[in-house]
């Protein structure tokens, strides 16, 4: 069934999908859909509701530059606010009749004599002369690889698909899983728990996040003079990018590895508890929790911290390597997600699907266009990311890239564009060279940011302001450019 033949398919409002389609009608590109799987926009931002979900990098910078709001109420804020932000701006801007509800795309191919997508969804086939892909990094998530899960007696959630209608209070509780997630709801579900069973198979440094409320002067300043907020944010980008310079070199960061000890030594006093939760690799390496109150929660009387490994979940509860099997009523898993782009179901030219691909290590063009998969764009693709600041600005530069190539094609007649081979590998040979210097593979951890063969087509090896240089002017010599007149 043909649903929609458009000239632009976004897959995916969450955040960068609807950045994209704010972007393209401020350019006067009205010719879009937006393909979401769910019923809602926002993406990470309506499915993580967990207790304390919040944003760890702060808000004037983890939103869009074209679309800042004074109104934050916290440096850091709280999941609602930054998923009633996202609406605000689909509405202000007039995206919401461009989204195409339960529309989830399971396939799609290229179609070479007519140079368009043909994109399968679960309601119908949608033709599109451009695709841009904004699927999430980390949108689905992972249920840990542990025997015996299914059989577990007790009620199983995941952090990102909380169960707000089970009740807590006065429970045995187990949370397998020390990231960020884990970090932010610890501390707010401890004190209403009987008991909380952590289980933590890497200890994580953490870093201070202060936060605290954006007055309201200080709001009114934001609105009154813009200019103010632009500073504020400019003096956060600035400070993530000096953080920055510790993860790019293979080596400690020995100051911030001492300011976290320190201050692990202040929150949590019993050394054997400490010990468990030192971590023994470079502080970058994995993510950094940014949190005040994970610690403390911690070392709260009615919490167990259980590094022995997992060997298998018994209905009573989990059973660790030693043989104990720890008790529990709940089980939380605040195991992360996958890491996303490998799930794209497209086919390129040689009609093998992106997912097929990609299965041993992702490869993008600036993280955005895949060669053989023409008119295709990623947001928040391979190597866009780097943990220590905020992804919408890779993303932000990415929309613009893309509008650029849209706008490059309408002015040459051309319909449609493929990078070049040689420039994808040169890149890719360039990024892999550049990551073997980092914190992030020669850190002496195991991290979702790292392939099977050790390098890492994750993370983005240089500075924020680099990729956005490297993005801010298309160079048409680095595509192949074709036409149906002209094969
Ligand atoms: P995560 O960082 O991937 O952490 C998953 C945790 O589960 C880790 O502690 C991991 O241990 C553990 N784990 C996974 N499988 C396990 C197993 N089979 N047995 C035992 N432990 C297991 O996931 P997350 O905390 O959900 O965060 C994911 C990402 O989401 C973050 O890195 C961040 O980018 C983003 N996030 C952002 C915010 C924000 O405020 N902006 C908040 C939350 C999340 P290992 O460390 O040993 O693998």
């Amino acid at each position: 069934m043909l649903v929609d033949a458009v000239r632009i398919a976004i897959i995916g409002a969450g955040f960068a999908g609807l950045g994209m389609a704010v972007r393209l009608k401020q350019v006067g590109i009205d010719d879009f859909v937006i393909l979401e799987r769910a019923q809602d926009i926002g993406g990470t931002w309506r499915d993580n509701s967990y207790p304390g979900c919040a944003v760890d990098v702060q808000s004037h910078l983890y939103s869009f530059s074209f679309a800042p709001n004074p109104d934050w109420s916290h440096v850091y804020a709280p999941q609602a606010e930054i998923w009633d932000y996202i609406q605000t701006i689909a509405r202000r801007h007039a995206v919401l009749p461009h989204v195409r509800f339960g529309h989830e795309v399971v396939g799609g191919e290229w179609d070479e004599s007519a140079q368009h997508w043909v994109l399968r969804t679960t309601k119908g086939e949608v033709r599109a002369q451009f695709v841009v892909s904004s699927m999430g990094p980390l949108s689905n998530p992972m249920a840990p690889d542990i025997p015996g899960l299914d059989t577990f007696a007790g009620h199983t959630f995941h952090s990102a698909r909380w169960d707000h209608d089970h009740e807590l209070a006065g429970k045995r509780v187990g949370v397998i899983g020390t990231g960020s997630s884990a970090a932010q709801f610890v501390p707010e579900i401890q004190p209403e728990v009987g008991r909380l069973t952590v289980f933590q198979r890497t200890a994580h440094w953490t870093f201070p996040r202060r936060n605290r409320a954006i007055t309201a002067t200080e709001r009114r300043l934001y609105r009154r003079v813009p200019l103010l907020q632009k500073l504020a944010r400019a003096r956060q980008y600035l400070f993530r990018e000096l953080i920055a310079f510790g993860f790019l070199r293979n080596g400690r960061s020995r100051f911030l590895e001492a300011i976290a000890t320190q201050r692990l030594r202040r929150q949590v006093p019993d050394p054997e508890l400490r010990a468990k939760l030192t971590p023994d690799y470079a502080l970058g390496c994995k993510r950094i929790v940014v949190t005040d109150d994970f610690h403390p929660a911690l070392a709260s009387p009615n919490v167990d911290v259980v590094t022995e490994s997992i060997s298998e979940v018994v209905p009573e509860g989990v059973r660790t390597a030693d043989g104990v099997v720890h008790e529990l009523d709940t089980l939380i898993l605040g195991t992360g997600f996958e890491v996303m782009p490998v799930a794209d179901p497209l086919c390129g030219r040689d009609g093998v699907p992106l997912a097929k691909r990609w299965a041993q290590r992702r490869a993008a063009y600036l993280g955005t266009t895949v060669s053989g998969y023409p008119n295709y764009f990623m947001l928040v693709g391979p190597n866009t990311a780097t943990g220590h600041t905020s992804v919408l600005l890779y993303a932000e530069a990415q929309i613009e890239y893309v509008i650029q190539c849209v706008q490059h094609l309408r002015h040459t007649g051309a319909d449609s564009l493929d990078v070049r081979p040689e420039v994808q590998d040169a890149f890719v040979a360039d990024i892999r060279e550049r990551l073997k210097g980092t914190v992030w593979t020669g850190g002496g951890c195991a991290s979702w940011y790292l392939d099977p063969d050790g390098g890492s087509s994750v993370l983005w090896p240089g500075f924020t302001w680099q990729f956005r240089a490297a993005l801010r002017r298309f160079d048409p010599a680095d595509y192949r450019l074709h036409s149906v007149a002209t094969p």
